[in-house]
């Protein structure tokens, strides 16, 4: 990335230092950000007409955003016994005829396309492709509950009308897991997921408005199995009645397999959405004639339990722009350290700064006299979580005085010191910026 960062054209989400210092301590006080404004200003995401509407594309700062968003959730699934998978965005029409997206869903699919004879088209979810990626194994009652996990793409031909920055696009990556289970699994599995869900949001900030238990409604779009609804309702049930979160039953809000527990998120205007679902299935393991092999030496139809612990990267990322107005956990800042010479005699000890700051990991960058007056450039680091400023007393003593997003001045300071304890706030994905103090290992 280019050293212009701290020194680029941007209107300014925040005025003044106070404003910024707010969000660390006091996130979710209104008024959000409008993530569309702000994602274009901080050159996070854009998009491209040749490359069409609900189709955006990533931009260095963005990406580094989501790429640890990403790495943050694989972390969390491999620490929960999940395993991780990739299948491919395409599969044939045949495919989703089986699971019912055909038949229940195609209004959101993109059209198929005809490929040597047969027909293929964009997946509109990932569910048959993990289907079929346990039907290829033999499987015995000892290694379920199997979770299966991908960070995957997924498509839905949204109506050019409704789209707008990432929270309606057409293009999809999807944080999806489906767990394979026996029915006595599946309500310790369900609970497990919402204490998932739970977690990733206090390590991200993110304040759900309410839970909700999504039911069928009248219509067609719904598998008619009555049984199938009762039973999958009931265990959904029982499960939010034991976790002791408030929720409140929602007709018509079910996925056309099953019911499901939705969690939302609200943006600025007060407009919800979905970020998180736990779903129970008993349809797919039925339509694609799932089985395992019980102790009795028999075959078994498992349940599908669907997961998504933050929803779609897009809408994830932007909900916490809106959280944060830019001024992102250091863990998640696409720039941790902006590193400000007084001086350009400090330069060299500047770059040296930084290089050592991306051996240890940690995202840093120069802004030197070049880019205008300290205080000018201060200013215009505003969003990055910490400015280390070397003059002539820390350069001859290898030291720097921080400054905190927030307004704190620290006194100088090693740098390996202040770089080390740096690094350990990031480890931990905390939201704090300098205490609690973190333990060393
Ligand atoms: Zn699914």
């Amino acid at each position: 990335m280019p050293r212009g960062f701290v020194v680029r054209s941007l209107a300014s989400p925040h005025t003044n230092r106070e404003e910024t210092a707010m969000h660390d301590h006091a996130r979710h006080d209104r008024p959000m950000h409008d993530h569309r404004k702000l994602g274009r200003e901080l050159g996070l995401f854009d998009t491209d007409p040749l490359i069409g509407s609900g189709l955006p594309y990533w931009l260095p700062d963005g990406a580094v955003i989501r790429h640890t968003l990403e790495e943050y959730i694989r972390d969390a699934e491999r620490r929960a016994g999940y395993r991780h998978v990739y299948s491919p965005v395409l599969g044939k029409r045949e495919l989703y005829e089986i699971s019912g997206h055909w038949s229940h869903y195609s209004d959101d699919m993109f059209p198929p396309m005809d490929l040597g004879g047969e027909q293929v088209v964009l997946r509109p979810s990932l569910c048959p492709h993990h289907a079929l990626i346990y039907r290829s194994r033999s499987h015995s009652y000892r290694e379920l509950p199997l979770r299966v996990a991908e960070l995957g793409g997924m498509y839905r031909s949204e109506l050019s009308g409704v789209l707008g920055g990432l929270t309606r696009v057409r293009a999809i990556q999807l944080n999806d897991a489906h767990i394979f289970c026996t029915l006595d699994q599946v309500a310790a599995e369900a609970a497990g997921a919402l204490e998932m869900i739970g977690r990733a949001y206090a390590a991200l900030g993110i304040r759900p408005v309410r839970h909700r238990l999504s039911l069928p409604g009248a219509g067609g779009k719904y598998v008619a199995a009555p049984e199938m609804w009762r039973r999958a309702t009931a265990m959904l049930t029982d499960v939010l009645d034991r976790s002791g979160l408030p929720y409140e039953a929602v007709e018509g809000e079910a996925a056309f397999y099953g019911p499901k527990i939705d969690v939302q998120i609200a943006d600025g205007a007060g407009r919800e959405a979905t970020l998180s679902t736990v779903q129970v299935d008993f349809h797919q393991p039925e339509q694609f004639d799932l089985h395992y092999i019980g102790p009795d030496g028999g075959r078994h139809r498992p349940v599908m339990v669907h997961r998504s612990i933050i929803g779609s990267v897009e809408r994830a990322v932007a909900h916490l722009i809106e959280v944060y107005g830019g001024a992102f956990p250091a863990w998640l800042a696409p720039t941790q350290v902006v590193v400000l010479p007084v001086t350009e005699s400090e330069l060299p000890r500047a770059e040296a700064l930084v290089r050592r700051c991306a051996e240890l990991g940690l995202r840093a960058e120069v802004s030197g006299p070049e880019h205008g007056s300290l205080g000018a450039r201060v200013r215009a680091a505003r969003l990055a979580p910490y400015q280390a400023v070397i003059g002539a007393k820390e350069a001859a003593g290898d030291e720097v005085a921080l400054r905190l997003r927030d307004g704190r001045a620290l006194d100088a300071m090693p740098a390996a010191e202040a770089l080390a304890r740096i690094g350990d706030l990031v480890a931990a994905r905390t939201t704090d910026l300098w205490e609690p103090a973190v333990q060393r290992a």
